[in-house]
């Protein structure tokens, strides 16, 4: 059998992923610690299975694969330790994730999709156009990888879907890809964030066990929005507000609106005040992400001054808004997920 012949148990949630190696391997505690293998410690090959039998492994290698995408390039790490993965998938796509330390925790922002087709006029992933949903393999992969590399320990770690492509279009593995998440690290610890897509949100919010669910609002109404993030016509800012006001959110948690800020856009004071009437009555937090200019994009985006910044900062907060900025420099190359890819790749025309 070749390896995509072979079922990947990664692409397989944990109860089904017991079940599917139970059917081959007897006594059962066998197949609960290859499940442990696998989805506790990340495990991509059966060799690395130290507590089971040889014979057994190579049986199971026979039939399963348990491998991740390669990693084919990395940044060497920023001044603040950031660093940006490039991954070849088997069909060949790639993807991008980064990995970003912090004093109290480590994040890994993991890419959902090998592109995207919301096709936001600002974000790289989107100039590129649209492409396949990953599997829960490809997106475990690509967190046991990098947390693997820098040998982080579990109890630190984030988990961000804030690399490419929308991961409420890929609902069905990104929920597989959390409860395999969920044996090591709390759901609190994990953050969805979502160009907006309503029917994916109000699927999120069914769930027994929710994430931290982030928002890229972005503009502060219908129509500038639909400037740079078509969605918008699909899924209008007033019925998204309203989906988030039903949005049930943990105890001291809070939901986060991301806002990028274009210099010149929407960015001014009266920017900051509409948008801060427009997130009144929600539990959330702003996340203000100064722009992350690249060749791709249209000339016109710019990154706005750090004096331009603070003074949006700080009129959110004088109207009451909790609010963090992404500062760092290094930070940034989360923010612009797809540059990597983007500097090699011809573009493909494809949006919804
Ligand atoms: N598709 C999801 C998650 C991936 S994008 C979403 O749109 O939320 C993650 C974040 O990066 C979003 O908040 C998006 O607005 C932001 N982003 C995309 N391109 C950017 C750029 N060039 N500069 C700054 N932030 C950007
Ligand atoms: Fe897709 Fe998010 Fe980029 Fe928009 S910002 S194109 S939804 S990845």
């Amino acid at each position: 059998m070749t390896t995509s012949e072979r079922i990947n148990l990664h692409d397989l949630a944990p109860a089904q992923l017991s079940a599917t190696v139970g059917e081959v391997v007897s006594p059962p505690f066998r197949a609960k610690q290859i499940e442990e293998w696998l989805h506790l410690r990340g495990a991509s090959s059966f060799d690395a299975m130290t507590n089971i039998p040889k014979e057994l492994r190579a049986q199971l290698a026979e039939r399963f694969s348990a491998a991740f995408p390669e990693v084919i390039e990395r940044t060497t790490p920023a001044a603040d330790g950031s660093q940006k993965y490039l991954f070849v998938l088997e069909d060949g796509n790639r993807i991008e994730s980064v990995y970003m330390p912090m004093t109290d925790r480590t994040s890994i922002c993991l890419s959902s999709q090998a592109g995207c087709a919301v096709g936001c006029t600002f974000c790289v992933t989107g100039f590129f156009g649209a492409g396949r949903n990953l599997t829960p393999s490809e997106m475990t992969g690509q967190f046991f990888t990098i947390a693997h590399e820098h040998a982080v320990p579990m109890e630190q770690m984030n988990v961000v879907f804030m690399g490419m492509g929308e991961p409420l279009l890929n609902l069905d593995h990104v929920v597989t890809t959390l409860d395999v998440f969920y044996r090591s690290i709390a759901p609190k610890r994990i953050t969805i964030s979502t160009s907006g897509i309503i029917p994916g949100i109000e699927e999120l919010a069914k769930l027994p066990r929710r994430p931290n669910l982030a928002v890229s609002i972005n503009a502060p109404d219908q129509k500038r929005r639909e400037e740079i993030m078509p969605i918008t016509k699909k899924y209008p800012l007033g019925e998204l507000i309203a989906t988030l006001k039903r949005y049930p959110t943990e105890k001291g948690r809070e939901l986060t609106a991301e806002y990028v800020l274009l210099a010149g856009w929407n960015d001014s004071i009266s920017d900051a005040v509409a948008l801060a009437k427009l997130l009144r009555g929600l539990n959330v937090k702003v996340n203000a992400i100064p722009f992350n200019e690249d060749a791709n994009l249209p000339a016109w985006m710019k990154r706005p001054t750090d004096v331009a910044i603070d003074r949006f900062v700080s009129t959110l907060v004088r109207s009451g808004v909790h609010v963090t900025v992404r500062r760092s420099k290094g930070r940034d190359i989360a923010a612009a997920c797809g540059q990597l890819r983007g500097k090699s790749e011809p573009r493909k025309r494809s949006r919804v």
